[in-house]
């Protein structure tokens, strides 16, 4: 694979200021296909200056003109789709149709989105005697996680070029080729030097040096909810704006009116999509006990599908893989019934896990709190409504959630429910639709209008 052995700083490919680099591994293949620099503080402020130093040309450009360059990324990434598909298949392991369509589609579309509302955001505002201006909050920090790599970058870059904003990412290490293709086609738009900047590097290092670098107004994190407590922390110790994506435990919740079959095959076909590294994947299956058996039947036939190889891709690293076989151990351990799956490598090579299906998961069951990002699902049992709704309620997460039924039920069930989007009856994802979190699972919200909203801060003028 190409890989730039530099970072992009200031509108050019700059050499890092120390000879460190971190290895990307296929984990389909467990080859290195690439080596970038491991960047340092010392990078990352020069990065962070650059952005000062473009942002009040950015700032001032009218809001029409921004929506001409990210149009143009947006073209840019259309043009090179088959590229990027090809590098997520390649770091992250994503089997190709999904790659082409959902890491590669969506973040295109996301773009697309961020161009029209850049055009068309009234930027200004009269309340009574006032003008309310909406203005960028500044220098944003964008750190991003492997499990999308372009989505995660494009829902914080796009609408913080859209509100004004000069940006600093930092991807994740995993997937630093899809982050330098971004700088590519950024380059190619024509975007002002200095509007984004690029240092691949470590978490503990680069991630840590620019979550902490006092000239970054806003820190936009997606990942872990360890890292995002320490980096809400900091901002918050700091007084600087942040948000934070973190971790899921998504209730699937099947009412008795629902259709099972449907709501069971669907509900597997959104775990084990991306090989179960999506936090908002609804890992958890609520059945009532009158079709309980029933539905961990159709589950199991519906996991059959994924043949690891195949339609089920690995995880993105050896310690990913750990990780969750560890859990399936602890789900076992805890005396949960293992249907399908296993802690068994399925293939010799490469960092996959077997589509894994645990009935008889109770509450208390460390496979129906923790996030596990992999492809497993638990399945509980409820008596009736209102333990279906305890259960669903019931994590310290709130990212997503389905529910299944008749549509009155399922409308009331989902009003009730803590978390941030859930799906009616199937419902399709909605790439302008507020994304994001209650409780443990995030701060803010990303895509559409409400993402912008989160790079823009407002003033009042009186008259
Ligand atoms: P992580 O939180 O360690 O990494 C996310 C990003 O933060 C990466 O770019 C990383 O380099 C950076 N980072 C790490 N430590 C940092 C620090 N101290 N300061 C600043 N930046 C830092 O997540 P991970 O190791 O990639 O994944 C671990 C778990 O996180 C997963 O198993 C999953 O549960 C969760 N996760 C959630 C999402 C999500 O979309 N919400 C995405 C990926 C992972």
């Amino acid at each position: 694979m190409k890989a730039h052995d530099a970072l992009y700083i200031d509108g050019e490919w700059r050499p890092a200021a120390t000879t460190g680099t971190i290895p990307v591994i296929n984990p389909a293949d467990e080859q290195v296909i690439a080596h970038v620099p491991a960047g340092t503080a010392e990078d990352v402020d020069a990065a962070v200056r650059a952005a000062r130093a473009a942002l009040p040309g950015w700032a001032a450009t009218p809001p029409a003109d921004r929506a001409a360059r990210i149009a143009a990324l947006r073209d840019v990434l259309a043009a090179r789709a088959d590229e990027i598909a090809a590098t997520v298949t390649a770091e992250l392991g994503a089997p190709p149709k999904l790659a082409a369509a959902v890491h590669t589609g969506l973040p295109i579309a996301v773009a697309g989105s961020y161009a029209e509302l850049a055009a068309t955001h009234p930027f200004e505002e009269k309340v009574g005697n006032s003008t309310v201006l909406s203005e960028p909050v500044g220098v944003v920090a964008a750190i991003t996680p492997w499990n999308y790599p372009l989505h995660q970058i494009v829902a914080k870059v796009a609408p913080a070029l859209a509100a004004g904003c000069t940006t600093v990412l930092k991807p994740a290490e995993d997937t630093p080729l899809t982050a330098q293709l971004f700088a590519e086609a950024v380059h190619e738009a024509g975007l002002p030097a200095g509007v984004f900047n690029l240092v691949t590097g470590l978490g503990t290092v680069a991630g840590q040096a620019l979550a902490e670098h006092p000239d970054v107004d806003l820190i936009s994190f997606t990942g872990s909810t360890a890292v995002g407590r320490r980096i809400g922390a900091l901002a918050g110790g700091a007084v600087k704006r942040v948000a934070l994506e973190l971790g899921g435990k998504s209730a699937n919740v099947i009412l008795p009116s629902a259709d099972l079959a449907r709501a069971v095959a669907t509900g597997i076909a959104n775990v084990m999509s991306n090989a179960g590294q999506t936090c908002s994947a609804w890992t958890r299956m609520l059945v009532p006990a009158e079709r309980y058996e029933e539905a961990v039947a159709l589950a199991a036939a519906a996991a059959a599908k994924y043949v690891p190889g195949e339609r089920l891709g690995p995880l993105v690293n050896a310690a990913q893989r750990e990780r969750v076989r560890g859990y399936i151990e602890k789900g076992v351990a805890e005396g949960a019934r293992l249907v399908t799956g296993g802690p068994r490598a399925p293939l010799a090579t490469g960092y996959y896990v077997s589509p894994t299906v645990f009935a008889d998961v109770t509450p208390e069951m460390t496979i129906a709190q923790e996030e596990i990002f992999g492809p497993v699902v638990s399945i509980l049992r409820y008596e009736d409504v209102e333990h279906a709704l305890a259960l669903a309620n019931g994590t310290v997460y709130g990212l997503a959630g389905a529910v299944w039924g008749d549509e009155e039920e399922a409308v009331a069930f989902a009003r009730r429910m803590e978390t941030g989007q859930v799906d009616i009856n199937g419902g399709r994802f909605n790439p302008l639709a507020p994304f994001g979190g209650y409780k443990q699972s995030g701060v803010g919200r990303e895509l559409g209008a409400h993402g912008l909203a989160e790079y823009l801060q407002t003033k009042s003028l009186q008259f």
